[in-house]
This record gives C-alpha cells, structure tokens and sequence, in this order.
C-alpha cells in the first residue's frame, strides 16, 4: 500500500532525514506536499528530486523565485501563508511537522484539527500550547507519533503498558560538547564550540539547545504533554553514548528502554512505518559488542543552568513553558550572533521568566493566545540584549 506523506520544514535536517528514509523505499510513499521557509532553491531542487506534488514557502516574497525554479516540472507551488495551508490541507497518510521553532506551531496545529496522522518533530508546538494541542489532537482525533527520539523510545519503551503502571519515565542527554567543561571555559565558549554536537547531526538552534541541555528541557515538557505525566515522574539523565534514548521504570522494578544508533532515522522510520516496520540499511543497526560500553552521570545543574530553569518552568505550567522557550529562542539567535556569551542565554530566560510570570499565570487557551505571548516575549527578550541598550 502506498501511503502520501507531506513533510514540513522539507528543507530542514529532520526534512533531509524523512526524505532521504523515502528515496529508500520507492513504491512504498508518494509525496505530497513539501513545505519549506525561505529558501526557494532548496525546496525546488528537493521537491524536482523526489517529486512532490506541491511546494509551498512560508516567506511570499519568495513566491516567484520558487515558481521559476519550478517551471516546466509540473510541481504547483506556492508562497505565504495560505500556500502552507493549502499544502497541510492535501491529502496526506502522515504529516511530517518538522518546521523548526514557533513558527512550527500554526501548520502542525492546521494538521491536528484534520485529523491526520503527524509525526511530530516540532516540539515547541508542545512547549508552547502543549494543554492545547492534545486537547485539540483528541477533539478532531488526530494521532500524534513522537519523531524526538526520546519520546520515540519512550512510546516503543511503553508499548501497551498503562502510564498509571510507570513510576518514572527516563530521557537521556548525550551532555553535548560541554559536558565535561568547566563553568569558567563553557562561560567563554563560541558559537561553534556549542554547535559541534558530540554524538547528533542536528540544526544549528537544537545543537546550541542541546550544549545548554535546554533542550532536554524542552523535551521534560514534551514529554509531559505526551505522555500525560506529571514533572515528579520526569527524569533526565547524561549518557554520553547517546544508545539508550529514553527509559521507563515500572512500578514492579522492571525498567524497559528504547536503544538505537544515534540516527534521527531510527525515530523517522518508526513513525513512516504506520505499525509495518521500515527496513532500514544495515550499516545503521546497532552493534552494542562495537559501542563497547553504556556510561550514565546525573546532570550538573549548576553548569547547566538551562535544566533547572526548563525544570521550574514545567514544574509552574501555565504560561511559563510559553515564555521560556520565547526568550530562548531570542537568546540563542543573540549568542550565535556572537551578542552575548553562553550563559548569558540562561540569564536572559531566567530574566524573561520571572519578569511575566505575573502577567502570564494560564496555560494559553489555543495557538492565538500562544503565539501572542510568545511575540510579546520576543519582543521583551529582544530589548533586554545588551545590544539593544
Ligand atoms: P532546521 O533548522 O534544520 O530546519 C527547519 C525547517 O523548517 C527548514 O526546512 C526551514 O526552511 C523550515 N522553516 C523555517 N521557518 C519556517 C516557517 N515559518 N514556515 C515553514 N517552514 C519553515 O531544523 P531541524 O530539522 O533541526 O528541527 C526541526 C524541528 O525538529 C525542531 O522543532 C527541532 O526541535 C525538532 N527536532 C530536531 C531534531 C534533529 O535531529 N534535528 C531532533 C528532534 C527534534 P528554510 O531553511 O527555507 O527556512
Ligand atoms: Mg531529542
């Protein structure tokens, strides 16, 4: 059977992943549509490779530049936000939402409320309005498969297992590159020192993320709305291997784990799969004889301050997750501007977070409210930078 995948943030690293797993198994999917930024020549030349029916750009001013680069093909097209729409609301088995950031949150809801099935990558989507967004996956019976590979392993890890029969769900962090760095040397770190992910090939905003485990952060909060499981069962712990992704301890004292290569692949071809198993190229296989050894350290809060504030931000619901991963997204873009240092991206949030906590006490009602606030953060966060002073 032929299923038709749309991919979202095509042009992306999670995108090349998804399409790469595709060009893998011709017969098996048919694109639909693909949907990409700004970047016109990316999206043409992947859309001509593998043959989409629809192309669509988020940014209409590269409406033109997309029509031309795909003349003559027959691929439709299109620019701005109504395009997106028009490529969510084709026909699709599975929605790939793998936009990255906030600007995820719109076409991946747009899924939701079609009832499709999504493979969901944009975690922010969860961070953001996770309240609303499994709401709403209920309300107009979508299903939602966790492409993150945490979550990823957490969901095989769990299988038909109750949650109510968990006592603790586990995900690890690989500590990134400066896991075994001191405050002082992680304080003076570059922006390419933070991007060289030790064990992932990622995009460069999740890589800096992972260097300030905000990211595993994000994915505590995601993996709450998941899973409908609250912070005192939530746990992360540094694996450096990056082989067991995520953990689940049972109430008996069994513990089942999700293991695979460090391949965001692996979670893609889960969710692809549709319950009948991708074959995926041997040489991706896991060989634990070959890894040799499996090492586990608690997380240092205190270097990574980024986790503690992510963990006080879950712990606080509401707005809090909402504002958080605004003012981070501004700090991140500031620190690989070169703006401010490491752990100037913790003090800005932490800034962010205790400046609206106030203001913003419930979690945002849909993706409007959401989107409100995090531009009214963004917008904060942005005049807080030292350059803006
Ligand atoms: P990338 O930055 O590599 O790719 C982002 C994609 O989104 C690009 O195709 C980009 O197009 C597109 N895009 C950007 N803005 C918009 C917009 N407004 N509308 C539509 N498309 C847009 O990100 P990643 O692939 O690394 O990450 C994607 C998501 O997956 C993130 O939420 C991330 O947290 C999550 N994730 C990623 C993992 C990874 O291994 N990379 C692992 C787990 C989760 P263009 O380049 O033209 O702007
Ligand atoms: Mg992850």
């Amino acid at each position: 059977m032929t299923h038709t995948v749309t991919i979202l943030g095509a042009t992306g690293s999670i995108g090349r992943s998804t399409t790469d797993l595709l060009a893998q198994h011709p017969g098996r999917f048919r694109i639909g549509a693909l949907v990409g930024g700004r970047d016109a020549a990316a999206l043409a030349k992947l859309a001509r490779e593998i043959g989409a029916d629809f192309a669509a750009l988020a940014d209409e001013s590269q409406g033109a530049a997309l029509r031309d680069a795909l003349s003559g093909t027959g691929i439709a097209n299109g620019a701005g936000d109504s395009a997106v729409l028009e490529a969510v609301a084709r026909d699709a088995d599975i929605v790939v939402a793998a936009v990255s950031g906030a600007a995820g949150l719109r076409p991946t809801h747009a899924a939701l409320r079609l009832g499709r099935t999504v493979a969901l990558a944009n975690k922010e989507s969860l961070v953001c309005a996770g309240d609303a967004f499994m709401r709403d996956a209920a309300r107009f019976k979508a299903t939602l498969l966790p492409v993150d590979s945490e979550h990823n392993a957490l969901a095989q890890a769990l299988g038909d297992g109750r949650v109510s029969d968990v006592t603790k769900m586990t995900i690890t962090a690989s500590g990134g590159p400066f896991r075994t760095w001191t405050r002082e040397r992680i304080a003076a770190a570059s922006p390419t020192e933070a991007a060289a992910h030790p064990t992932w090939s990622m995009g460069m905003k999740i890589n800096i993320d992972s260097a300030s485990l905000m990211n595993k952060g994000l994915e505590l909060i995601e993996a709450h709305h998941l899973f409908a499981i609250e912070a005192e069962r939530l746990d992360v712990i540094v694996h450096p291997q990056s082989i067991v992704h995520g953990l689940i301890t049972w109430r008996d004292g069994a513990v089942t784990a999700g293991l695979a290569m460090p391949d965001m692949r692996v979670p893609i071809a889960h969710c692809l799969g549709l319950g009948d198993r991708l074959t995926i190229e041997r040489g991706r296989s896991l060989d634990l004889a070959a890894v040799g050894s499996l090492t586990f350290e608690a997380a240092d809060e205190a270097r990574f301050p980024c986790l503690r504030i992510a963990r006080a931000a879950l712990a606080e619901g509401g707005a809090a997750p909402t504002v958080m991963n605004a003012a981070n997204e501004i700090a991140v873009a500031a620190f690989i501007r070169g703006e401010i240092d490491f752990y100037g991206i913790a003090e800005l949030v932490e800034r962010a977070c205790e400046h609206f906590a106030p203001e913003y006490r419930s979690a945002p009602a849909d993706v409007d409210e959401a989107l409100a606030i995090d531009a009214h953060v963004r917008a904060w966060s942005a005049k807080a930078l030292p350059s803006a002073a």
